[in-house]
């Protein structure tokens, strides 16, 4: 259903510092790039954040009935330490100090990174792509840029002119830096004397003797950029010109404005219409890295194995918490935060299911619920403001309440659209999965039955250890089996 034709929405764009009305390129369509993860070691929940605000956007696109490319690349090489032209590839650092293959540590941390994501929920992206993988569109980009006349070689290497791309464009037009203002802050960096400025940023890195991860190339044997990887990934999928481009505020300076600067002297085109920028989750008010190893993994949050939390979070919790704040907003993670979302959440859940039972009539009173859906696409069309949406949800879960209580009625058409409006919001658009109590009982009793035909398959192969353990080991975890003349019953103690 192309609901799109209906909406309006407006995006903060980063490169005009506005709210702006979204016109897509092509009808009916987006194009969204996401600058993926690096992947030398696990996520931590700041990166999971920005990878569910991006979740969100793509969700709500969807839902309006777009088609949407969504590519989120994997930085699997040429990263190097501190993001800058110098210094040890992230990857094959972790590969030296583990002694393992520079893509033994991809592939771990690449499967980390996909079973993250899936317990939060994320949708897949439409292309993931490698940068490994594009080495020869790299090579390619690289060519052009040095043969429009902005990049130059020196020893193998080839470095991005930034003086020369500034005579004529404008260097910092996305983070709003002055090159002049650049050059008074940046030291000159050992090693870093082989460009003809600080500023010049590498596209192409000749790769000394001892490092592993290397290709051939009209220059040298050796490895890209990071910012020139993202370029090429981005173009090569979405078109020289695209709809959206995200990644964390981080990023904005230098990796995105290099991209811009890459794509500028290669092909004379601004590459993106919409630069968007999710703000950072932090820890006792300081931002989630990895440098600082101020960092929580989901896994910690996720098990309550960490001494920052009074107890575990489930996914949809800890989703629900990132919802109540904007994307562009700071957020502080804290136990009494989690505490406070996991009680929005159940009662969000709650009302979801109390509307199942709700008594119909002729009339609705005291709700006017074509307004309340306005409302609700309102809050998203202004830059996906979820926690304005989530305001809205509550004043139905206020409502569904108040009629549950007070033995009031809602009509039938009413009771339909509240039902599908909250299923497309709290689900598809928020992302969030439904972990009402009344569902994880059941859960737990379809969880339970599958071990008692377990058992019973055990006691009619006579496997008497097995039928054993099983009863043995749910009684430990306070679930007594009980064979009756009926079969199998269970009691939770
Ligand atoms: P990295 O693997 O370090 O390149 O980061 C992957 C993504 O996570 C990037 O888009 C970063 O901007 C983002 N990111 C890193 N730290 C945080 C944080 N504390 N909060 C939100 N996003 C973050
Ligand atoms: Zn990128």
């Amino acid at each position: 259903m192309s609901r799109y034709k209906d909406q309006e929405i407006t995006i903060y764009n980063s490169l005009s510092g506005k709210k702006e009305v979204f016109k897509p390129i092509h009808q009916g369509r987006v194009g969204m790039y996401v600058c993926g993860p690096t992947v030398y070691s696990n996520v931590h929940l700041g990166n999971v954040r920005t990878f569910i605000s991006f979740d969100m956007i793509f969700r709500y696109f969807k839902h309006l009935g777009y088609k949407v490319r969504y590519v989120r690349n994997i930085t699997d090489a040429g990263h190097l330490e501190n993001d800058a032209d110098v210094g040890e590839d992230k990857i094959t650092k972790k590969a030296r100090l583990e002694e393992i293959e520079p893509m033994e540590v991809v592939q771990r941390y690449t499967v980390d990174f996909h079973n993250t994501l899936n317990i939060f929920n994320l949708l897949p992206p439409s292309i993931e792509p490698t940068a490994t993988g594009h080495i020869i569109e790299q090579i390619e980009l690289i060519n052009s840029i040095i043969n429009n006349g902005f990049a130059y070689v020196v020893n193998g290497s080839v470095y991005f002119d930034v003086f020369k791309y500034n005579q004529t464009k404008n260097y910092g037009i996305l983070s709003k830096r002055k090159l002049e203002d650049l050059i008074h802050n940046t030291r000159a960096l050992d090693g870093q004397s082989e460009k003809k400025n600080p500023q010049d940023f590498a596209l192409w890195k000749k790769a000394e003797p001892t490092h592993i991860m290397r290709w051939p190339s009209p220059w040298s044997d050796g490895f890209p950029g990071w910012h020139l990887e993202c370029t090429s990934m981005s173009t090569k999928y979405l078109g020289n010109q695209f709809d959206i481009h995200g990644g964390g505020m981080d990023l904005k300076f230098p990796h995105h404005e290099c991209e811009i600067a890459q794509s500028q002297a290669a092909k004379h085109i601004s590459p993106v219409n919409y630069w968007m920028h999710a703000n950072m989750l932090e820890l006792n008010g300081q931002r989630m890295s990895k440098s600082t190893g101020n960092i929580i993994n989901p896994a910690q949050l996720l098990s309550g194995n960490n001494n920052m939390m009074s107890k575990a979070y489930s996914p949809s919790v800890i989703r629900f918490f990132m919802m109540q704040a904007s994307y562009r907003s700071i957020l502080d993670l804290s136990n009494d935060g989690l505490l406070a979302a996991e009680k929005g959440c159940y009662k969000l859940m709650e009302a979801i299911e109390t509307l199942k039972n709700l008594p119909v009539s002729n009339s609705t009173q005291g709700f006017d619920t074509a307004s309340w859906v306005l409302n609700c696409y309102k809050a998203m069309n202004d830059d996906f403001n979820t926690p304005i949406l989530i305001a809205e949800l509550f004043s139905a879960v206020k409502f569904i309440n108040q009629v549950k209580e007070t033995n009031a009625t809602v009509s039938a058409t009413d009771l339909k659209t509240l039902s599908k409006t909250m299923h497309d919001f709290v689900f598809d658009v928020l992302g969030l999965a439904n972990i009402s109590k009344n569902n994880n009982s059941n859960k737990l009793a379809d969880t339970v039955e599958v071990l008692i035909k377990l058992r019973a398959e055990a006691r009619a192969n006579k496997d008497f250890a097995l039928s054993d353990k099983i009863r043995d080991e749910l009684m430990q975890i306070g679930i007594q089996l009980k064979d009756g003349k009926e079969g199998t019953s269970f009691l939770v103690n």
